[in-house]
């Protein structure tokens, strides 16, 4: 079973999708993820996404589709998107792809999360810059034991750019205004799932391998 994340930021889609790699063998999509690869890369294209992203707006349906596009045709297995679609544009262009790779076993997965929360997640998150481990400053139990390194490979901890405050209120209502809509789009389907994301990443866990349970089978 196929898994599409919906959620506001930061409402903890890559902890899970981590989980879900490590215990279930998913392989995980991030568009967010792809994007910092490009930016990365400091090219014309990169500076351009990295200047979208740090006012908090999405990057052009035209980008992300196509470096989407790429990922899903070379994918062998199941595997989680978490980050697309996120507005009614890009769900009908999912669609169109998923009936040109005869991708029909699916399911989206809304998490939701007060934006109370989601801000307080966004401003502490800090991420490993050696092996992208993240870490939370504001919650006890995902903070590093040594404040700003990174507890699995020792290397330096760092804020995303775009987890600033000011930032994190223009992708909460991109995400309202533009994201929501999915939702409804998915229920129409009959492809959606909807979570209560205000509690432990684990336990949230928990209520997915519930939820799935038959449906999705170990990693070998
Ligand atoms: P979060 O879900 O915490 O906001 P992501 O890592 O998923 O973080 O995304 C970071 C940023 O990358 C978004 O704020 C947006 O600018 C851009 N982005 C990611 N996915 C998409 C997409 N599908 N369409 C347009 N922009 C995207």
């Amino acid at each position: 079973m196929n898994i599409i994340f919906i959620a506001p930021p930061a409402a903890g889609k890559g902890t899970l999708s981590d989980k879900l790699v490590t215990k279930y063998g998913y392989k995980h999509l991030s568009t967010g993820d792809l994007l910092r690869a490009e930016i990365k890369k400091e090219n014309d294209l990169g500076k351009k996404i990295e200047e979208i992203i740090s006012r908090g707006e999405l990057v052009s349906d035209d980008i992300i589709t196509e470096l989407l596009k790429n990922e899903l045709k070379s994918i062998d297995g199941k595997f989680i998107l978490d980050g697309y679609p996120r507005n009614i544009a890009q769900a009908n262009t999912l669609n169109g792809i998923f009936s040109e790779l005869n991708i029909e076993n699916y399911v989206t997965i809304y998490l939701d999360l007060e934006e109370e929360l989601a801000m307080k997640r966004a401003l502490g998150r800090v991420i490993c810059g050696g092996c992208g481990a993240s870490y939370n400053t504001y919650f006890e139990n995902f903070m590093p034991k040594n404040e700003g390194i990174c507890d699995k490979c020792g290397s330096e901890l760092k804020h995303r750019s775009d987890d600033t405050e000011e930032t994190f209120k223009v992708r909460f209502s991109t995400y309202v205004e533009k994201t929501s809509p999915v939702l409804d789009y998915y229920k129409n389907l009959g492809k959606l799932e909807v979570i209560d994301a205000n509690v432990e990443s684990d336990e949230v866990f928990k209520i997915i391998e519930e939820m799935l349970g038959a449906q999705m089978t170990l990693k070998k």
